[in-house]
Order: structure tokens, then C-alpha cells, then sequence
């Protein structure tokens, strides 16, 4: 981010523009929403500007921007659309101390001027650090048509209501009253009384909220999905949105923690690989600790939180402490990597079942029922089994899995940084080398581009 966007207070500050054109238009109209006082300098303006400094919405100075000019003022703007002119101007405004824009120069310019949706005082700016002026002005037609003409009315009666509002306890029960007050109560009374009957329902609504038992915490235990954050359910970015504290797996990309509210507790625990680990007790505590206190907690797991996610353990815990909890599937790392391939976990005439294993539990590698993986056609999606990869091999090996059976395997499914390897299970552990992330083995499945069966499926299957 090379722009920073913040919100410039310009009471009582000066706004200096050099240029009487139609770049000094367009800037204008923008600048007089705001509470600045502007100076327009401008041997021959354009007819709007006298009119405007006739109506006292600005002062029009009929001279060019000398040195002098930008003393005091917190921004300059050089509308001339003369190249030199502008960089003149710009270097007297840098030498006096103010931030310059330049129209239609982002290189030369200190700050850019970004598109506004206005519904003041609920304003939203949107840059593109002049990549792409037409995909703001398209983000900025959207946000116009989703945000109601009457927000800024609702949120100007919210805002002198804040400290009416502080009677509730701070955190989840003022979020709640606020949330309830922009979700429903305060358009539906703008709609129904206007401006006027605003109050009125913020009165109304405190009293309710104010009699109201707090609501108790809760745990939510969410699948956070394979690490694409449009493979989250909307569930679970509802419940990201609304958490009060979210424990998560080291596993979870960055882009969908980035969703969780901006003002809520973000816990890294559990496991890493074969890295740091918070014990399971650990997490345990933290869950009950702060469902205790009155906090909504999402545990967020990646994948499907009942596959290989010690849901049980948490779930129990929770149980034993009396704490309400709820499971809210994801999309487990097997179905990621399968769809990466092109291929199905399941496919008539080849596996009527799907074995999800893991390659080592706490106790160790993990045994299985070697027998029947051996058999032919039969698919399984092995988790956490990189280190395990050499054991598994001996083991299927010995039961009668023919060494050329495909063994894929898909590191970082459904991630920018995903990769395949098409293997054969007599080249594991070697066709691992290299990959650091973390990766499920398929086994029995080949990439459907290179889909090499065995003869003995084939003939299945003719
Ligand atoms: N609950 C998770 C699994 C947790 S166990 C799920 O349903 O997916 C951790 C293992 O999941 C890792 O060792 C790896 O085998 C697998 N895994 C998790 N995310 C993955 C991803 N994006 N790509 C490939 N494998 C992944």
C-alpha cells in the first residue's frame, strides 16, 4: 500500500487550488463538501468559480499562485493542466510546507484525491493508487446503489446519541445496540417518521437493551476450508464478522483472518506441522475462559473442523463446562485436492468408498487396514502424511498395492501457492522432496489429464 487512505480534518484549514479550468471543477465541487476554506487562484476562471465565490462557497484570487500562496494551507492543488505551470505550482507548495496534488499526476503528487461515496458523515474512499480509475468509479456505483440515501441522517442521530449510549456496558452490548440501531431499527423508523422519529426509536431501543439479560457466551467451532477464503462458507464469514475472540489453527491464511471484525481478539494456537504446538488443555482453557466472559468465540479449524481437527476433545470440554457450542462444517483439504485434479473422491465402477486417513496420530505412524487400501481401485486421501510417506509405502507395498498405483499428491489445495506431483507410490517418498506446506496425499488418484489406470480398473470398467 504506497497510499495510505486517512481522513483529513479540514476545519478551519486552508485548501489552496491554482487553476480556473475544467480539472479545477471537478476538484472543486469535491472540496467545497468539505469544511475548508478555499482559495482559488486564477487570472481567467471558469464562469462556476465566480459564481461560487459570489455565493461566498470560496475565495477567488484573479492572479496566478505565486510563492506565498501555500503558507498555512494543509493542501495545494495544482489544476492548471499546464505541466510547467502545475510544477511550479507544486514547488511552491512543497517549499511552504503543504501536501501537493497534482491533477492527473500521480508521481509528482504527495496525495491522491480518491473516489467518494458520500453520506456524510458515513464516508467511504476508494483508491486504486491510480491503477484503475474506471474499477473505482465501478466500486463507487456499487456502493451507491447498497448504501441508503438516509444513512447519513441515521448515523448523524446515532452519532449525538453515542453518549446515551455508554449507559450500556462497553463491548458486546453497546456492538449489539448499535448493530441493531444500523441493522433495522433506525431505517425502519427513518421510513416510518422521517428524520424526526430517529430519536425517538434510539430512546426506545436503549430502554430495551438496557433491561436485557446479557446474552451468554458461546463457542463456534468453524471450518475455515481449505485456505481460499471464497471456499469459507457464508456461515462462517457471518460468524467471523460477529466474533468477539477467534481462536485459530496456525494453518489459517492470512486473507480470511483478515475478515474476522477488526476490533476482535485473534488467537493463534495449535498446531504447525511438526512445529510449536499449543496443547490441546491449552486451547480448552481458552475457549471456556473466554465464553465465560460473555464473549462470542469462534474456533476457527482449518478444512472441515470434524476432520482430523480435535473436535471432539474441544467439543467435550465445552460440554463439561456448560458452555453452548455449535459445529459449522467446512470444506476439508481431500475435497480441495481432488477438485484441483479434476477428479471425484467417489466414482461409480471405481471406488464405492473413500478412506480419509491420517499418517501418524499421537501414538505414532498410524496402522489402517492395509488389506483393503492394497485393493484394487480403492482411494484414500491421506492428511498429515509426509512424514509418514516411506511408512505408508512399506505398508501398502506389503498388502499388494501395485507399485504403480497413482499417489498424488497437492501441497497448499485451493491456495495461490498450490502444487501437484503426480507420483506412483513406488516413487514416495522421494516425489515429497521440496515441499515444505501442507499436502494431501491421494492415493489411488491420478490427475485426470494424466489419468493412467490400472488394468484391472480398466477392465472393471469396459
Ligand atoms: N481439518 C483439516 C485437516 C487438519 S489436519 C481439514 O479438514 O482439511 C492438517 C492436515 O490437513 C495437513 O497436514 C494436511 O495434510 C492437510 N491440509 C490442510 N490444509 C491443506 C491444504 N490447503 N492443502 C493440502 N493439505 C492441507
Amino acid at each position: 500500500m504506497r497510499h495510505f487512505p486517512i481522513f483529513l480534518d479540514t476545519s478551519d484549514r486552508r485548501i489552496a487550488l491554482a487553476g480556473g479550468g475544467a480539472a479545477a471543477l471537478a476538484k472543486l465541487r469535491l472540496l467545497m463538501k468539505t469544511e475548508a476554506r478555499l482559495i482559488v487562484y486564477s487570472p481567467a476562471p471558469a464562469e462556476e468559480i465566480t459564481a461560487w465565490a459570489a455565493e461566498g462557497r470560496l475565495t477567488l484570487k484573479h492572479r496566478p499562485f505565486v510563492a506565498g500562496d501555500a503558507r498555512g494551507a494543509a493542501l495545494v492543488y495544482a489544476a492548471e493542466e499546464d505541466a510547467v505551470r502545475d510544477a511550479q505550482v507544486a514547488q511552491i507548495g512543497r517549499a511552504e510546507g503543504a501536501l501537493v496534488n497534482i491533477v492527473d499526476n500521480l508521481a509528482d503528487s504527495a496525495f491522491i484525491t480518491p473516489a467518494i461515496v458520500d453520506r456524510d458523515p458515513v464516508t467511504v474512499a476508494i483508491g486504486t493508487e491510480g491503477a484503475a480509475p474506471v474499477l473505482a468509479r465501478a466500486i463507487k456505483a456499487r456502493l451507491e446503489a447498497q448504501l441508503s440515501p438516509v444513512l447519513g441522517r441515521i448515523a448523524t442521530a446515532g452519532k449525538a446519541f453515542r453518549s446515551a449510549a455508554e449507559r450500556l456496558a462497553p463491548g458486546r452490548a453497546r456492538r449489539d445496540f448499535w448493530a441493531e440501531y444500523y441493522d433495522s431499527a433506525g431505517p425502519r423508523a427513518h421510513e416510518q417518521g422521517g428524520e424526526a422519529a430517529l430519536r425517538p426509536a434510539l430512546e426506545a431501543l436503549l430502554e430495551r437493551h438496557l433491561g436485557a439479560e446479557p446474552a451468554p457466551g458461546r463457542v463456534d467451532l468453524v471450518g475455515a476450508g481449505p485456505g481460499d477464503p471464497e471456499l469459507l462458507t457464508l456461515k462462517a464469514r457471518r460468524l467471523l464478522d460477529a466474533a468477539d475472540v477467534v481462536i485459530h489453527d496456525r494453518l489459517i491464511a492470512p486473507e480470511i483472518l483478515e475478515l474476522a471484525r477488526r476490533e476482535a481478539t485473534l488467537i493463534a494456537a495449535g498446531k504447525e506441522g511438526f512445529g510449536p504446538s499449543t496443547p490441546q488443555q491449552d486451547i480448552n482453557a481458552l475457549m471456556i475462559e473466554h465464553a465465560r466472559s460473555g464473549a462470542h468465540v469462534v474456533r476457527l479449524k482449518s478444512g472441515d473442523p470434524g476432520v482430523f481437527g480435535r473436535l471432539d476433545d474441544e467439543a467435550e470440554a465445552l460440554d463439561a463446562a456448560g458452555i453452548d457450542w455449535a459445529i459449522v462444517p467446512g470444506i476439508t483439504s481431500a475435497a480441495a485436492a481432488t477438485a484441483a485434479i479434476g477428479q471425484s473422491l467417489t466414482r461409480r465402477g471405481r471406488n464405492g468408498s473413500v478412506r480419509l486417513l491420517t499418517g501418524h496420530d499421537v501414538k505414532g505412524f498410524a496402522e489402517q487396514d492395509w488389506r483393503a487400501l492394497a485393493a484394487p481401485g480403492a482411494v484414500a486421501a491421506i492428511y498429515m502424511g509426509k512424514r509418514a510417506a516411506r511408512f505408508l509405502q512399506g505398508r501398502l507395498l506389503m498388502h499388494g498395492a501395485a507399485p504403480d498405483t497413482p499417489v498424488t499428491i497437492v501441497e497448499n489445495a485451493s491456495r495461490p501457492d498450490q502444487q501437484v506431483v503426480a507420483a506412483r507410490l513406488a516413487e514416495l517418498p522421494g516425489a515429497l522432496d521440496g515441499l515444505a506446506g501442507p499436502a494431501v496425499l491421494l492415493f489411488g488418484l491420478a490427475p485426470r489429464a494424466a489419468a493412467n489406470m490400472l488394468p484391472e480398473i480398466q477392465e472393471a470398467l469396459s
